[in-house]
């Protein structure tokens, strides 16, 4: 397989201009699996070794990865529903099409409503049955929330670890805190933060068995995805169980895409919240919230309905995680870290979003935070794999990359590189580290001649990047500070 680098396009006003343009440092937040990791607290430390000798910052994690150079990418579906909720198949048909489909992760999130039969006894019975059949597969037990107080307008999944508490968790949970089609609904508008509340504290040995939420399809029923950021807040304030939000929807086979009937549509297939730059994603990002919004699922029920259709597990939308291990915790792990990507139409594999600086030992990737002096050189690159043919067997083709900035002032497009060759390729961009913080993301297109285009994203790296030095003393203080994942 041919290794091809391509060129970045140059020939935008819209790209950064000269790094030393970005604006003006303001304090910066980063939160990573719920801990906090306060920048000033790095600064603080810097200060206060005002008399000690300073050097210039040589480039470190802040927060990295474990697995960034032995993982093994994993296909999944975190998204489908069953017979015990609204769903046509059987879990068991389910985990067959799955794996048919090249899947190595599925996650069955049947609805928590009251009078569906989501983390039933038969439900698990059936799960075992298929687990049994299908050993090959990594098949989570997991729920539809419907998020309250908001009547069941709003939806999240809540996947468990496969152990055996994941029973009492997904039923616990049902009871408690979905109310959607009981006689008497709650009135408490902190029922939802109580819920997340209560998932964080069902760890037994720290947050390696944390269940994980996943907020779904965002824009189906909003007027805008912006009023998304203040919920994702307010719920992962709650604990440090939400990981994430569907940056593309299911039910993508149907007329309506996404079955976004309501004010918002789909840009592309995606979620506006993932495709408009600076919408709710990248404010979350700027506020310091490194949620992943890599994830594209089928939300599978069925195929025969006209309106709402959609596509089988892994046969078209596709979340490809980067995990420590081919394994329960592994998958978590990596949902936690944000090692993953997501696309349509299975254009794209391997996709790695590299941020590289002289010093550094390896390369930064996604869910990564780097600290580095202002000022610093760096390389930027998008690693990936384009298969000769995509998922209906015909000739494939990703025709452009693009990088977006996002800085504590905007989001904007940084780069865009077209590629026009199969098998691995390279996009590569120099740029001089702007001062504060700031993440990139990556995104590529196949375009496609009557719409909508077939499109991969990633999670961002994030980058602490300030113009003063750092003393040893303090630098050392603030590795302490640093989070790795487990
Ligand atoms: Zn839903
Ligand atoms: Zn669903």
């Amino acid at each position: 397989m041919s290794s091809f680098v391509a060129p970045w396009l140059a020939d935008s006003r819209r790209y950064l201009k000269s790094p030393r343009e970005s604006a003006p440092r303001r304090p910066a937040r980063f939160v990573a699996g719920g801990a906090v990791i306060a920048s000033l607290l790095l600064f603080a430390g810097c200060r206060e070794e005002a008399d000690a000798p300073q050097e210039p910052v040589r480039p470190y994690f802040i927060q990295r990865v474990p697995w960034a150079e032995t993982g093994v990418w994993l296909k999944a579906d975190l998204h489908v529903h069953s017979k015990f909720s609204d769903g046509s198949h059987s879990i068991t048909e389910l985990a067959a099409a799955a794996v048919r489909n090249g899947c190595d992760v599925l996650a069955v999130t049947d609805h928590a409503d009251h009078d569906r039969d989501g983390a039933s006894a038969e439900y698990f019975a059936e799960l075992d049955a298929a687990r049994r059949r299908h050993p090959e597969l990594i098949l989570f037990a997991g729920l539809e929330w419907n998020v309250p107080p908001y009547g069941g307008d709003e939806h999240a999944a809540v996947i468990a670890p496969i152990n055996p508490t994941e029973r009492s968790l997904l039923s616990g949970f049902k009871a408690r805190f979905d109310d959607y089609g009981r006689h008497e609904k709650t009135k408490d508008p902190e029922l939802a933060t109580a819920a997340i509340g209560w998932l964080h504290s069902q760890s037994r040995s720290g947050a390696g068995d944390l269940p994980v939420v996943i907020y779904h399809h965002p824009g189906r029923k909003r007027a805008h995805t912006m009023s998304l950021v203040d919920e994702m807040v307010k719920l992962r304030e709650a604990g440090s169980v939400v990981v994430g939000f569907e940056g593309a929807p299911g039910h993508q086979r149907g007329p309506v895409n996404g079955a976004y009937d309501q004010r918002l549509k789909t840009i592309d297939r995606w979620d506006t919240s993932a495709a408009n730059v600076g919408d709710a994603w990248d404010e979350l990002t700027r506020r310091g919230h490194h949620v992943s919004g890599a994830i594209a699922s089928s939300d599978f029920h069925n195929r025969e309905n006209a309106n709402v259709s959609d596509y089988l597990p892994g046969e078209f939308s596709e979340t490809w995680l980067f995990a420590p291990a081919r394994s329960s915790p592994g998958v978590l792990a990596a949902l936690r870290a944000g090692t993953t990507f997501a696309a349509h139409g299975h254009v794209v594999r391997q996709v790695q979003l590299k941020v590289s600086a002289p010093g550094l030992p390896r390369p930064a990737i996604g869910g990564e935070i780097l600290r580095i002096a202002a000022g610093t050189p760096l390389t930027i690159q998008v690693d990936l794999i384009v298969p000769d043919v995509d998922w209906q067997g015909a000739t494939n083709t990703m025709d452009e990359v693009e990088l977006i900035l996002i800085s504590s002032s905007s989001a904007r497009p940084l780069r865009r590189a077209r590629l026009s060759n199969r098998g691995a390729s390279s996009c590569r961009h120099t740029l001089t580290s702007p001062d504060g913080a700031w993440s990139v993301r990556a995104r590529g297109r196949r375009v496609v001649a009557d719409g909508p285009d077939l499109l991969f994203y990633t999670n961002p790296v994030h980058v602490l990047s300030q113009s003063d030095s750092l003393s040893t003393s303090g630098r050392s203080a603030a590795s302490l500070k640093s989070d790795d994942h487990e």
